[in-house]
């Protein structure tokens, strides 16, 4: 296993589960990737909208995805409450939308979960409910899933590093993986401390890939995106983030998503870069983004900030699959990947265990190369990435839900 984010420990439980020996190497520290950093929001089914999936993969195939998203989730909780995680785990999230024109897509997709997934998790909320929830400025409407749950990311991480530990895993930190060689037989693993032998080998290194496998890396590009926290609020200030504790997501393409954590903070995740240096003043970068929501707390601390690099597809959906039955590999989850990178965790020790049927329904997502190569992906990307975040600036309304 390479790769000690949520990805890669929820395949050493599974793997331990099924009873393989398991050694888990990370470069940095547990969680020290996206995983220890993230907003926390965990959604239900995949990245894109099911209406999206159907035109693209058809029916049955985006049937398939929907179910393994539910089961995603339900993985969550699972281990949660298995190994006694101490997360802060809540429900209900909410998508808010900045536009008035996406009002129609989210009554759409409301009404085709419903009528097609028969999903009655998710409901429409009207300018009058959504105010109700939050006093956040410029969002005119939105949807409410009480099945997506939120964490404390770092919490959940480290409780399945113990978990891992507890069924006989090891895990190795500061142990860089610098190549990776596939003979017939076996795997040789090289790090800066010595070589692992194994029959199989998990690539869970997602944003932090690098140049381990190109292959894999022109799939995905790696995206900062940057976090801040307040100081506590008080009742009244918290109440009208989210009357109900709800983890929130706003429709920009750069988006906005905001929870409270259990001692009242704000966390608040807004705004990204596309090169490798982050901000140097990430807790200036990200105030305008909450503030343009909350006015009110413009009088109020801002006490951390910090950044994370996660990895988006072209499609925004998942790179999952194996080279040569000895290499297994889960990453791309674009910003869904608390739930989909602990499922596709799993999914990967049933697939070296022989159990294909899940692993297969995300490994045939086709997932096209970025454009240029691994090479001169990054320039096409910035552009592309830095005309949509202009709109969000000259309009808000790109994000569609469908
Ligand atoms: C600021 C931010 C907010 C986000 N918010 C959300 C959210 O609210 N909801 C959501 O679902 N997703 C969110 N995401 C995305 C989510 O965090 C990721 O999809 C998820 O954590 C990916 O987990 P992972 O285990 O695959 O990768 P990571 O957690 O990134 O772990 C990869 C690990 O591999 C290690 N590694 C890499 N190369 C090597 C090597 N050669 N040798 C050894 N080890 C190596 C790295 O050090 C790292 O620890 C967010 C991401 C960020 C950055």
């Amino acid at each position: 296993m390479i790769g000690a984010g949520l990805t890669g420990l929820s395949a050493a439980v599974a793997l331990r589960d099924l009873g393989l020996n398991t050694v888990v190497l990370e470069a940095k520290t547990v969680g020290h990737g996206a995983s220890g950093r993230n907003g926390g929001h965990v959604g239900v089914g995949q990245r894109r909208g099911q209406l999206i999936l159907e035109r693209w993969l058809g029916l049955e195939h985006a049937r398939a995805l929907w179910q393994l998203g539910l089961d995603a989730v339900d993985l969550v909780g699972e281990l949660i409450h298995r190994f006694n995680i101490e997360c802060e785990l809540k429900s209900g999230n909410l998508f808010a939308s900045a536009n008035p024109k996406l009002t129609d897509d989210l009554k759409r997709e409301v009404e085709h979960l419903h009528s097609v997934y028969g999903y009655s998790s998710t409901r429409y909320l009207s300018p009058q409910d959504l105010q109700q929830e939050t006093q956040a400025q410029g969002l005119v409407d939105g949807v409410l899933d009480t099945t997506a749950k939120h964490l404390h990311p770092l919490k959940y991480v480290f409780g399945l590093a113990k978990a891992a530990q507890s069924l006989g895993c090891e895990i190795y930190e500061n142990t860089q993986v610098t190549r990776i060689q596939q003979d017939v037989d076996t795997v040789k693993i090289y790090t800066e401390h010595g070589t692992v032998c194994a029959n199989k080998v998990v690539l869970a290194c997602n944003a932090y890939l690098d140049h381990l496998e190109p292959h894999l890396a022109s799939k995905v590009m790696p995206i900062n995106n940057y976090m801040i926290a307040t100081e506590p609020l008080s009742e009244e200030l918290a109440h009208s983030i989210t009357r109900s504790d709800l983890a929130i997501a706003d429709s920009q393409f750069v988006v906005n998503y905001w929870k409270l954590s259990e001692d009242k903070r704000l966390l608040f995740g807004g705004g990204e870069t596309y090169s490798r240096r982050f901000p140097s003043d990430i807790r200036a970068f990200v105030r305008p983004h909450l503030l343009s929501r909350y006015p009110q707390l413009a009088q109020t601390q801002i006490t951390h900030g910090w950044g994370g690099t996660l990895a988006i597809t072209r499609n925004r959906l998942p790179h999952v699959g194996h080279i040569k039955q000895q290499v297994y590999y889960a990453q791309g989850f674009s910003g869904h990947g608390i739930s989909i990178g602990t499922l596709t965790g799993k999914l990967m020790a049933q697939a070296i265990a022989g159990q294909t049927e899940n692993f297969t329904q995300f490994e045939k997502i086709p997932i096209k190369n970025f454009p240029g190569g691994p090479l001169l992906k990054w320039p096409s990307l910035v552009a592309g990435m830095l005309f949509y975040s202009l709109k969000d600036k000259l309009s808000p309304k790109v994000r569609s839900l469908v």
